[in-house]
């Protein structure tokens, strides 16, 4: 989405960048070398496909190699292009510093719409996308990881996978080519939900802070807060289940492709992701709903909390000044433009910005990078000598007051739960958590501590330019 006068998206990124790098005591040539794109490989390959030869577009970007390897999905849209793509991949070097996994930044794309190809086709497309790629080490577990993004899922992940292990047929670290691969292919639990969890447990930890929840002019906690959501996709319908289903938040609108469903009473997310499920990825004519052909105003609607989870841009100059909600999480990479942002800020919106809100993904990526490196499922040592010693605990306990002669008795489900050693799922949702803790906590110290700082952006962006730098200053650059 590109409105006249509006920085690309690209330039939209320097330009947060250098609102905080302004802020910070840094030597232009630094900050030069930090700001910069390292390098975007092009590829345009053909396959035959239908009885002709197809010629597909497709970009890996590399934008900071100071921590190895490099991280970053691929998005598969027909509107992918060169700007895009490093835009994407300098917000990616800014959120692994920021919630401290140890990756540069990268991101790839490709030209092409989805939806217009069988699954046959589109692994034939993949398949030598990836081999691309793999031959200039754009793929590689030492050297650049990629992700799922806008577009591609666990199924093309396990097609990189196995692509680059037919390539490799020696390396023992293979799978850890690529993440957010299906659990039977090397993944690991808690990969597809973990940006949408993400969201949540961000969302969360902002709410633990009645300050941090006034500068919105909201009070309370999560629970009955209105919320409208923009893409019903991997994120925003994991955000959107989690939020409604176990914080009590109330679903006012979803905006998708083909427009808007409104119910004031709150949305059943599941019951319309499985009528779009059956509906060609549609939502006209979902029963329990009203539906407006026009979804983009439904950006403008009055609610509490705006999640724009579906593409860069959606909110800009042109809609900026009309957005009625006083908090905005930036599920999506890049939806408020740099001139929206400004305008937000003068008022008084607070925005909980991409690079912190979306890092779930990355997060639990992380995870399963060190998964399969380690060659080991994440618990399956300690949970049944975790269980053990919580069973010598209770029956201790229980054995002491048969001894005594008191009578006491456990609430329900406390020894079933207690007793439960965690296994790879709720190890992965506790590591997620404790990095979406710890990350806003870097942020708003930030916010909080600096007079000269007035948002969580500007905030995010100190953090993880001063831990790249510092990266950077100790390789003697
Ligand atoms: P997805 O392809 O699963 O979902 C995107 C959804 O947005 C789809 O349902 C699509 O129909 C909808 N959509 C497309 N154009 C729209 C429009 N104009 N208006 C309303 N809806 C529209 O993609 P995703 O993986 O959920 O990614 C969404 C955003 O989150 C992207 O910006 C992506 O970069 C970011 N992100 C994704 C991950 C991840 O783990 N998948 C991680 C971090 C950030």
């Amino acid at each position: 989405m590109h409105v006249s006068g509006e920085p690309s998206f690209r330039e939209s990124v320097d330009l947060m960048f250098n609102r905080a790098v302004k802020l910070m005591d840094m030597s232009p040539g630094l900050e030069q070398k930090i700001r910069v794109c390292n390098s975007t490989y092009t590829v345009r390959f053909g396959v035959r496909l239908r009885g002709k030869i197809e010629t597909f577009t497709g970009y890996r970007s590399v934008h900071s190699e100071h921590m190895e390897p490099v991280k970053g999905g691929i998005r598969y849209a027909l509107s992918v292009n060169q700007n895009e793509v490093e835009a994407l991949a300098a917000l990616m070097t800014y959120k692994c510093a920021l919630v401290e996994t140890p990756f540069g930044g990268s991101k790839g794309g490709l030209c092409i719409d989805p939806r217009a190809w069988d699954e046959h086709e589109l692994e034939q497309i993949t398949r030598r996308f990836a081999y691309e790629l793999i031959k200039r080490d754009l793929i590689h577990p030492a050297q650049n990881v990629p992700a799922p993004d806008m577009g591609t899922g666990e199924r093309e992940m396990a097609w990189i996978a196995d692509q680059y292990a037919r390539m490799n047929t020696t390396d023992i670290n293979a799978k850890a080519c690529v993440t957010g691969k299906p659990p039977h292919a090397g993944g690991i639990q808690g990969r597809v939900e973990a940006t949408g969890r993400g969201v949540q447990y961000g969302l969360r930890e902002f709410f633990r802070y009645p300050e941090d929840v006034a500068k919105a002019k909201l009070s309370g906690s999560l629970d009955g807060k209105r919320i409208i959501v923009q893409g019903l996709g991997n994120v925003g319908y994991h955000a959107a289940k989690f939020l409604s289903e176990e914080d009590g938040c109330k679903v006012i609108a979803i905006i998708e492709r083909d427009g808007a469903l409104v119910n004031d009473a709150g949305l059943d997310i599941e019951d319309v992701r499985q009528w779009m499920n059956r509906h060609d990825g549609l939502m006209a004519g979902y029963p329990d709903a009203k539906h407006v052909a026009d979804g983009a105003a439904l950006l403008e609607e009055a609610c509490d909390i705006l999640i724009p989870a579906a593409l860069e841009g959606v909110i800009n100059m042109s809609n900026a000044a009309r957005i009625k909600a006083p908090l905005i999480v930036e599920a999506a990479n890049g939806p408020v433009t740099f001139g929206a942002d400004e305008i937000l800020r003068a008022k008084g919106v607070v925005i909980i910005p991409d690079m912190y809100a979306n890092a779930g993904g990355v997060t639990v990526s992380y995870f399963e990078w060190v998964k399969n490196l380690s060659h080991i499922r994440f618990g399956r040592m300690q949970r049944r000598a975790e269980e053990a010693r919580h069973i010598l605990l209770v029956e201790e306990l229980e054995r002491l007051s048969k001894e005594k002669g008191v009578s006491w008795t456990m609430s329900p489900g406390f020894k079933d739960k207690y007793l439960r050693g965690a296994g790879e799922l709720e190890l992965v949702r506790s590591g997620l958590d404790d990095t979406m803790r710890t990350a806003y906590q870097a942020m708003r110290e930030v916010w909080h501590g600096r007079e000269d700082v007035e948002d969580l952006r500007v905030a995010a962006y100190i953090v993880s330019i001063s831990r790249v730098a510092a990266t950077y200053r100790s390789k003697g650059l």
